[in-house]
């Protein structure tokens, strides 16, 4: 599975001084279970070591400036770094890091001046990142910085895992029945961001306008893209546990019940994290052989050693 990373987040020398801006989550964690493919625009455009760049407004358009010798440097960056996108498609992603605070890299509250002299406001978005999102809007996207939020990083490698999930499926030229078969093993964790949204997904699998399969599967795929970019959080994930409940619970005794009852509530008031109330279910699941429950992405979206759901911070 490759994962697109700004360069220097992977140590790469090509920061403007030459330095790097190694990232540890993305070096010894995320390198287990991701190929990571480098991009760095502003070392093909001004080589490294460069003269420092950043974001400056004029007249309204936000544009790209060198610090010191106050060139516009502008078109030649958003070139190469519309090339760089471009050159994604070709490597196969399942989602890109991108490095914070760069005015090349940066997705969000990038530092952004003022020809006279005013207070920068952290308003800007980098050049490569803006081309990215233009070109792979479904594509699962994050910055390091952002990573460092237990939250964060829960949604988006749930995400980048279902997106390849997805792709996979797709390569496989499927049938209408196993797109039904997809749907339902994705149905918990989809519940776990929007019911519409899976409820919106159920009516196309339905195909109650008889479109043909490449038009389903075409319409399913941008649906489910987006389906997986929203965020979970606690009461819609326990509202999820409550219905996974549901399936063994005139099975097991009163006790039992208002242990499974207890834990449920001391995950929704961020007593115990998602990982304790999991491992409950999925005893149960095995007890009672519930194959439904078992194809469900929502208990096991991704490798258990990534331990996301370790964290109490990662449901909010
Ligand atoms: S932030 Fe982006 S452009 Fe800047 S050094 Fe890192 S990879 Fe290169």
């Amino acid at each position: 599975m490759k994962l697109g990373v700004s360069s220097c987040l992977l140590g790469n020398l090509c920061r403007y001084d030459g330095a790097h801006a190694k990232d540890d989550y993305v070096v010894k964690i995320l390198q287990n279970y991701f190929e990571f493919v480098p991009y760095c625009p502003e070392h093909l455009v001004f080589g490294t070591p460069r003269e420092t760049i950043r974001l400056v407004e004029k007249e309204g358009t936000v544009t790209v400036e060198t610090t010191k010798t106050k060139k516009d440097v502008t078109h030649v960056l958003n070139e190469v770094s519309y090339e760089c996108a471009r050159q994604m498609a070709h490597d196969e992603l399942c989602g890109f890091i991108l490095k914070s605070k760069s005015p090349t890299c940066g997705m969000e509250r990038v530092k952004v001046y003022q020809e006279i002299n005013a207070p920068s406001e952290k308003k800007g978005v980098g050049l490569f990142a803006q081309a990215i999102n233009e070109l792979y809007a479904l594509l699962p996207v994050e910055e390091e910085g952002r990573l460092n939020d237990d939250w964060l990083k829960e949604n988006f490698l749930m995400q980048i895992f279902a997106y390849k999930d997805l792709h996979q499926f797709l390569q496989t030229k499927p049938t209408f029945n196993e797109l039904v078969q997809f749907h339902t093993s994705y149905k918990y964790l989809i519940y776990a961001k929007s019911q519409n949204s899976y409820k919106q997904l159920g009516n196309l699998v339905a195909n109650h306008e008889k479109k043909s399969l490449q038009e389903v599967l075409n319409e399913y795929k941008i649906g489910f893209l987006k389906a997986i970019a929203l965020k979970s959080d606690i009461v819609k994930t326990y509202n999820v546990l409550l219905h996974i409940y549901g399936y063994f619970k005139k099975e097991i005794s009163k006790e039992e019940k208002e242990i499974i009852l207890l834990t449920l509530e001391e995950y929704k008031e961020q007593i115990i994290p998602l990982i304790a109330v999991v491992k409950i279910i999925n005893l149960y699941v095995t007890r009672f052989d519930i194959s439904y429950l078992k194809s469900q992405k929502f208990l096991n979206p991704y490798p258990k050693e990534l331990a996301l759901r370790s964290s109490l911070k990662a449901y909010k």
